[in-house]
């Protein structure tokens, strides 16, 4: 059987590009989306251009049973998950003064326990398979903070620091945990700012240019590798320099 990759939010953007790297070196990609189908099985149709194949999985990550049944269910057809990857992620961008528990709570119930509840529930299986990959997508916010973003940071810190405790807690087990923080990548997520947010975020960047999600992806596909076994409790910046 060739590996099994869980992706999670890879309906769109920087999911969608690490669902089709992963099926370029001819994985199985389980492409799970929060809600919409149709984008979700355009990821599925470039995942089998690719030259893999998968699944589309609706579940949304911040639901701890609706997470259950889907590693259960993936894992009961397929027999294992040898790489998961944590990328679904929203934003609700305010000044803090402004910021509801509500406007909080949503945005790390998705980063951040999302990503917990995802980990939690295929670290069995990793084991029993004697092995496995887990990259987190964290954000250049969670590294260096973001005026606007006090929850959206507060969220990929704390994908951080789970990053690194859950690496030394596997590190002897053939399990790597990493993080890879993006910076500002051209997505949905950031065509949903003003024009003259996207300039001065453009601006803070040395590259001066946005990312794209095959920048986020390529990395990703590494980590996932057998090149990369002697890496974990990382976080790997991919942000054309903003974190220097
Ligand atoms: P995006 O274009 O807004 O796509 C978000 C994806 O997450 C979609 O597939 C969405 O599914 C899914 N999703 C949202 N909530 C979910 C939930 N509760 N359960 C399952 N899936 C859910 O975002 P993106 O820009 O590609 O960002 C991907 C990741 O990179 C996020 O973690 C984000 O924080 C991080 N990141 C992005 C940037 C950037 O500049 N774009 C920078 C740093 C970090 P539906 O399509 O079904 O809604």
């Amino acid at each position: 059987m060739d590996k099994v990759a869980i992706v999670t939010g890879a309906s769109r953007g920087i999911g969608r590009a690490i669902a089709t790297e992963l099926a370029s070196s001819g994985m199985y990609v389980v492409v799970n989306f929060a809600g919409n189908e149709e984008s979700a099985t355009e990821t599925l149709r470039l995942v089998r251009e690719a030259g893999g194949d998968g699944e589309i999985y609706k579940a949304n990550v911040a639901n701890e049973a609706e997470c259950k049944a889907m590693c259960d269910d993936v894992v009961k057809r397929l027999g294992k998950v040898d790489v998961l990857v944590n990328n679904a992620g929203i934003t609700r961008d305010k000044l803090v003064m402004a910021m509801s528990d509500e406007d909080f709570k949503s945005v790390v119930d998705t980063n951040l326990l999302g990503t917990f509840h995802m980990i939690k529930l295929l670290v069995r299986y990793m084991l029993k398979n004697k092995g496995g990959r887990i990259i987190n997508i964290a954000s250049v916010s969670g590294v260096l903070g973001n005026a606007g973003q006090a929850n959206y940071s507060a969220s990929k810190a704390g994908v951080i620091g789970l990053t690194k405790s859950v690496a030394r807690e596997l590190a002897t087990k053939n399990i790597c945990v990493n993080a890879v923080a993006p910076g500002f990548i051209e997505t949905d997520m950031v065509k949903a700012m003003s024009e003259g947010a996207i300039e001065a975020g453009v601006a803070s960047i040395p590259m001066k240019r946005l990312g794209q999600p095959e920048d986020i992806a390529a990395m990703v596909g590494f980590l996932a590798s057998d090149k990369a076994s002697y890496i974990t409790g990382q976080v790997i910046n991919v942000d054309g320099g903003m974190a220097i």
